[in-house]
């Protein structure tokens, strides 16, 4: 026992850094995003200048790197200001994980305070203690709302709305700035106040990515993770012109990452094309992953629920087991689950844009019910894509 982990460890790898690969791992630097990075620089110029608030608004398919450019200029924003003697904090809250005002807002004050409890305070005494907290602090605080319209759908604008109140009546030293991310814009969902100081103009629209810049992203990816010479040109021509398709970076990356993993597997020391067709093989992801990672977040458990279920049980599942487990899964989220009726009206949905089949059950399985497949997708890269969406 335990050679074959010393085996795995002393076999030759590409890797020098797998850490780069993962979803949320931000590189020192964006390549090919340096007008945006301009533009949001030139945007936030006022709160640097005269600690103003700014709102904006960032658009853009799956992978057009939105979330990855908020965080970074954030972090620079947080830099420029040490060396100004001004304090930027930031937060950044995935909504499709806080759907709800009071749990954003909970992570939001979390930041500030570690023990805050996360029950028994409303929105208001929320709202009131965080800004409290930005004016003891002295601090700039820009709150990111990550895929906002999951909060917008399920909460509506008041948090939205609350929170650019904050703009007219800044708390004494301090302010607070407002930064909603989304696939598509939101701006249209938001009342009339929030609309008036979110500014139609504030928007900042990113295009899917050329193959060209999928390249320059590609390689430096493979400088920051990979030993040098590890990846052959013949796969990176591979890999970007596969998610050239949909202008995804995050697919690019993820093929690069499974593609190096194939090598480690043959035991080849250089990334080339085959493995890159065997990383497709295994991810066939473009398609159904920005379907899936567009969903809402009950349609999201729903699948998550089928995926597990067909883990386990092959070919097909059941309606009723795959509500169990979804009830499970939104009791482990603190999200209370949606009625049957509801829950029905999903798998038809999901049914009707091809995510999954549905067929009456025939032999076998006692009493009429509803089976329920995935066509061509495996359960388990369906289950990873969604935990890693989810974080469950
Ligand atoms: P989105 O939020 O739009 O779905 P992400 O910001 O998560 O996309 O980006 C997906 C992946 O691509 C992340 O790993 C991110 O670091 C990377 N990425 C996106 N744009 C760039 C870029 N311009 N330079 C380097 N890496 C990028
Ligand atoms: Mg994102």
């Amino acid at each position: 026992m335990g050679d074959f982990i010393e085996e795995a460890l002393a076999g030759p790898t590409v890797f020098t850094d797998e850490e780069v690969f993962s979803f949320d791992y931000v590189p020192p630097e964006l390549v090919e995003r340096d007008d945006e990075q301009r533009w949001l620089a030139g945007l936030f110029k006022p709160a640097l200048a005269n600690d103003k608030a700014v709102t904006c608004r960032v658009t853009g398919r799956v992978g057009t790197g939105k979330t990855a450019i908020v965080k970074r200029f954030l972090q620079d924003l947080h830099e420029a200001g040490r060396k100004r003697g001004q304090r930027f904090e930031h937060v950044h809250v995935n909504c499709r994980r806080r759907s709800t005002a009071a749990k954003a807002l909970h992570q939001v004050i979390s930041h500030f305070d570690k023990g805050f409890p996360d029950r028994g305070f409303s929105v208001t005494e929320m709202l009131d203690s965080l800004k409290k907290r930005v004016a003891k602090d002295e601090a700039h605080v820009v709150i990111v709302l990550d895929e906002v319209d999951e909060l917008l759908s399920k909460s509506g604008t008041d948090l939205i709305y609350n929170l650019s109140r904050f703009h007219e009546e800044p708390p004494e030293d301090g302010n607070v700035s407002l930064v909603l991310i989304s696939q598509r814009d939101v701006f249209d969902m938001l009342d009339d106040a929030s609309r008036s100081t979110m500014r139609r103009t504030n928007h900042l629209d990113l295009e899917p990515y050329t193959q060209k810049q999928l390249v320059h992203i590609v390689e430096q990816r493979a400088d920051l993770g990979l030993r040098p010479g590890a990846l052959s040109p013949d796969a990176t021509d591979l890999i970007t012109d596969i998610a050239s398709r949909d202008g995804d970076a995050r697919y690019a990356i993820e093929l690069l990452h499974t593609a190096g993993k194939a090598a480690d597997h043959a035991g080849d020391e250089r990334i080339v094309a085959e493995h890159v067709r065997r990383a497709k093989a295994e991810t066939r992801r473009s398609v159904w992953e920005g379907q899936v990672l567009g969903l809402p977040l009950h349609k999201q458990l729903t699948m998550l629920a089928i995926a597990r279920a067909l883990k386990k049980e092959g070919s097909y599942t059941t309606t009723g087991k795959v509500e169990e487990i979804y009830r499970v899964l939104c009791e482990a989220l603190d999200e209370q689950p949606r009625g049957h009726t509801q829950f029905w009206t999903y798998l038809n949905e999901l049914t009707g844009v091809g995510l999954i089949e549905t067929k009456a059950s025939g032999e076998g399985i006692v009493g009429s019910t509803t089976v329920i497949s995935l066509p061509d997708v495996p359960a388990e890269e369906m289950e990873d894509v969604l935990e890693g969406e989810l974080e469950v």
